[in-house]
């Protein structure tokens, strides 16, 4: 496998639908090749780093919030 074909399969891999043959030579792969070791950490970080801002409770409201239950809620902390 190239580092080419490892960046193509990464999403599958992480997504756990890369059949077992192509799994294994990732696998190989990247225990040979730290370049690619290094963009798979890398994209796991950014991945999570993505999850923990929106499990943020500070962040911004997610699109798909009614604006009747935004309107509640700042009507609810403006009592406070
Ligand atoms: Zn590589």
């Amino acid at each position: 496998m190239t580092c080419q074909e490892l960046a193509d399969f990464l999403l599958r891999y992480l997504d756990g639908e890369l059949p077992a043959p192509q799994g294994e030579s990732f696998a190989e792969h990247l225990a040979l090749c730290p370049p690619c070791k290094a963009y798979l950490t890398t994209y796991q970080k950014t991945v999570k780093l993505g999850q923990s801002v929106c499990a943020d409770p500070e962040g911004p409201v997610p699109g798909d919030v009614p604006d009747e239950l935004v309107e509640a809620i700042l009507a609810a902390r403006s009592r406070a």
